[in-house]
């Protein structure tokens, strides 16, 4: 398991990613809160991007209890998404 955060649909969403294929420009990837999203081509700082975008809490949430962050150091859930 490789966990990556991703810029898609003006969130700053996580993953699970295979290094050999990560997400690209247009395609739908599942973040993982389970959102579906799919980012463009300015949500990759490689390709000249910039992330602006809000951290998704729901991505952060599930990142620290797969990593097995002690129970102090997993905030509360934001209420809505
Ligand atoms: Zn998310």
């Amino acid at each position: 398991m490789t966990l990556r955060w991703q810029q898609a649909e003006r969130k700053r969403h996580a993953l699970d990613m295979n290094p050999a294929n990560r997400p690209r420009p247009g395609e739908r990837f599942r973040a993982l809160c389970g959102a579906e999203v799919t980012p463009t081509r300015l949500d990759f700082q490689e390709l000249g991007g910039h992330w602006h975008a809000p951290t998704c809490w729901h991505c952060d949430h599930e990142w620290r209890v797969i990593e097995h962050f002690p129970a102090n150091e997993i905030p509360p859930l934001p209420v809505g998404r």
